[in-house]
């Protein structure tokens, strides 16, 4: 049996990973894949009951698991307590826990919502790419960090305020995030791009070494580095020339959102992390959405399309995975919308969550 823990989390989680676990669970028993639920709580949910938001229980769990379905956390109610103690804390504590060091965000426009874009349509049609980031080192890991004050420079004047963080990779780290995208090269249209400032960062040189290093197993993945300021730019003109983007934390974790956003709703957005040790967390990119919680208005395609990474990375079944995506195509191609995904002026008819995973289950029960 292969052990599927459910984080539901806070606000919209719980609504959005019920859908997401019905589709599971359909598509495993057609593909025979064994699967096993538990649920557990994380976040604002898990300091109601334990006063803490990622108990140890659910940490030995989700370790003994291959894989982990996450809702969201956060919310109002828990605002006001100590910044160590919120319910993200629950999120970071369990991505460390589990040693997730590659963040995997697809970014891919389907058909039906081209026009949710930000950019014209022709530039749309057609993106599908996915940027691989480096979660677990970097500058928002590295030491020394911290603010200090030092004399000013005469004598009798103010003290200077001043702050410092340091980046630091190792060739370790390096490898295994560029293994992670070019093995994900090779399931899509064989081609990376590394994105880089190796112009002024010595860690950036590094990176463009080791890459190439990795890269000379792969021969039949084509390579190429690309400056971030250039791909930044490059993201907006010409989105499509993108397969997989590889790249650090900082970098990966600004270029996803703009990679993510290009493509309209962040209630589409998928993510995957994964650790060496085979378990991978899968989760949609949105929060908690408090203020449409327990409503049965959220979007639970981020949520759904989570599993469909969740079925092509931890149970390496890609052709599961597509017939996921391919429902979600056609209920969206035949009209359906959750209010997020409805234009302003736009006349059309607003579906719930329950009704929109209900869609996604029978398009599924229609193909067999
Ligand atoms: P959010 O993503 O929860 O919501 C932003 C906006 O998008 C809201 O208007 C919301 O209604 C809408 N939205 C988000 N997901 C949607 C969906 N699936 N369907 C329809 N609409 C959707 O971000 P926020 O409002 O900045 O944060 C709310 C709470 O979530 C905070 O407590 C924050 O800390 C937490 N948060 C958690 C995560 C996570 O668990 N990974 C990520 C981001 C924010």
């Amino acid at each position: 049996m292969n052990r599927i823990v459910v984080l539901p989390g806070d606000g919209i989680g719980p609504e959005v990973t019920r859908e997401a676990q019905r589709v599971l669970e359909l598509v495993s028993e057609r593909h025979n894949l064994k699967l096993s639920f538990e649920k557990a709580l994380i976040g604002g949910a898990s300091i109601d009951k334990h006063g803490t938001p990622l108990h140890g229980d659910v940490v030995e769990l989700c370790r003994r698991s291959r894989a982990v379905l996450l809702g969201a956390v956060g919310g109002p109610k828990w605002d006001d307590m100590p910044v160590l103690t919120r319910p993200e804390r629950g999120l970071l504590a369990i991505r460390k826990e589990l040693g997730l060091f590659a963040n995997l965000r697809p970014a891919s426009v389907f058909p039906a919502l081209v026009a949710a874009s930000s950019l014209r349509p022709e530039i749309v049609a057609g993106i599908d790419m996915l940027v691989v980031r480096e979660l677990t080192g970097g500058i928002y890991f590295g030491e020394p960090r911290g603010r200090a004050q030092r004399a000013g420079a005469e004598a009798g004047s103010q003290a200077v305020r001043e702050a410092r963080n340091t980046m630091v990779y190792d060739e370790g780290e390096i490898v295994r995030i560029t293994r992670v995208a070019f093995d994900s090269a090779r399931r899509r249209r064989n081609h990376v791009t590394h994105v880089h400032k190796a112009n002024v960062l010595e860690v950036s040189q590094l990176w463009v070494e080791v890459v190439n290093e990795v890269a000379r197993d792969y021969a039949d993945v084509e390579l190429v580095h690309q400056l971030v300021d250039s791909c930044a730019m490059l993201l907006v003109k010409d989105p499509k020339r993108f397969d997989v983007i590889v790249t650090g934390n900082m970098f990966g974790d600004i270029l996803s959102d703009e990679a993510a956003m290009i493509t309209g709703s962040l209630g589409m957005l998928p993510s995957a992390s994964l650790a060496e040790s085979g378990v991978g967390l899968y989760e949609p990119v949105h929060g908690s959405a408090p203020d449409i919680a327990g409503r049965d208005e959220a979007n639970p395609l981020a949520a759904i399309l989570s599993v469909a990474m969740l079925l092509e990375h931890s149970l390496d079944n890609p052709g599961a995975a597509q017939e996921v995506r391919d429902a979600v195509a056609k209920v969206l191609g035949d009209g359906h919308r959750t209010g997020d995904l409805v234009l302003e002026g736009e006349e059309r008819e607003v579906i719930g969550c329950r009704a929109m995973g209900d869609l996604v289950v029978q398009s599924l029960d229609t193909r067999s």
